[in-house]
């Protein structure tokens, strides 16, 4: 008989802890000011032993989640004439959105389903937090159910789909068929997921979106253009990690590529550099000078240069025109 798998036998256990790093880092960002999230300290087990992370991790955490929230809010916005719409989060990990939204009114009112999709051990670790914790469960009204062996959660509005990414589009994601309706506008989030898969897996999985859904937002927000020193460094730091990043995207165009190949047709990209100093403009990132003080700006842009959102949108007809002017802020 084989011995059991262990972690060092499964090579997406590392892509897993991936799931660490992001929530540590909001963590880290929350504790220090940046966010007011009730919830994170929730879904990190033994948070308080986690330590905090650098103000540069904090800044990028922060800028990032800020951009994505504002875009969020403003394609719910272009969405309004349907009057609710749907948001599948990609490698969600134990992401806090859903219930932040859940907090603000009037986007609260405008979420019809939210559904988060991962790997079964990632979606099995969130569905015993969201059942242990009161604060967590209150959002999902009535109906929950768990099941298939502890991995998928499901409730009138949200729901948890354990999946590899990496699967033909049409196996993941055929339950969606009957959870969510092809005519309401749909938004794909996907935070720090497609570099850990080969480019094709994310194309499919995009074009899976467009030719399902009438209208369709999508919200990207990855490494990109490793070929300089600083991506070699972070390279050889994942690799004594066992992760690989197959997926990094060379440039901001290749990105956009991307989307249109899938049949996305307008589409955006802004380095968080670009975006760092767009929020600032708008007087957006005030809350960042006040958290904590920041000595290495040049090595902070570094960073920032080195991630992007990539933004774009699909609808027919008429609708076309209400996601036009969709930006992060105004120039
Ligand atoms: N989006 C979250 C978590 C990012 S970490 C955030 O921004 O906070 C990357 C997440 O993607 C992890 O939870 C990891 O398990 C998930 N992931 C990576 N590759 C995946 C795949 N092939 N299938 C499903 N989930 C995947």
């Amino acid at each position: 008989m084989l011995p059991p798998p262990t972690h060092s036998s499964d090579p997406d256990a590392a892509i897993r802890t991936t799931d660490d790093d992001a929530a540590h880092a909001r963590l880290s960002a929350t504790r220090k000011g940046y966010f007011n999230d009730p919830y994170i300290q929730l879904l990190v087990p033994r948070a308080q032993l986690v330590p905090l992370r650098s103000p540069l991790i904090n800044i990028g955490t922060f800028i990032r989640s800020e951009a994505i929230d504002i875009l969020l809010s403003k394609w719910v916005d272009a969405s309004k004439d349907f009057r609710t719409v749907q948001i599948v989060s990609l490698g969600a990990g134990s992401d806090t959105r859903f219930w932040r939204l859940m907090d603000g009114l009037p986007v609260k009112d405008s979420i019809a389903k939210y559904v988060e999709v991962d790997f079964p051990e990632i979606t099995t670790r969130k569905a015993m937090a969201i059942r242990k914790h009161a604060a967590l469960s209150r959002h999902l009204g009535t109906g929950v159910t768990v099941e298939r062996g502890g991995t998928t959660l499901s409730s009138e509005c949200f729901h948890l789909l354990p999946s590899d990414l990496r699967d033909e589009p049409s196996k993941i994601f055929e339950p969606l068929l009957t959870i969510l309706s092809v005519s309401k506008p749909t938004l794909l989030l996907a935070e720090c997921v497609f570099p850990y898969m080969e480019s094709s897996a994310s194309s499919n999985i995009l074009e899976w979106f467009s030719s399902n859904f009438k209208i369709l937002g999508a919200i990207v927000y990855e490494m990109f253009g490793l070929d300089d020193s600083f991506g070699k460094v972070m390279r050889e730091n994942l690799k004594t990690r066992n992760i690989s990043i197959p997926g990094v995207e060379p440039t901001m165009d290749s990105m956009q590529q991307r989307f249109l190949r899938s049949g996305l047709t307008q589409v955006h990209a802004l380095s968080l550099r670009q975006i760092r100093s767009a929020l600032q403009t708008s007087g957006l990132l005030e809350r960042v000078s006040t958290a904590e003080s920041l000595d290495e700006v040049e090595e902070l842009e570094l960073v920032l240069e080195h991630y992007a959102i990539c933004w774009g949108s699909r609808a027919e007809g008429a609708m076309e025109a209400a996601y036009t002017p969709w930006a992060i802020a105004e120039a």
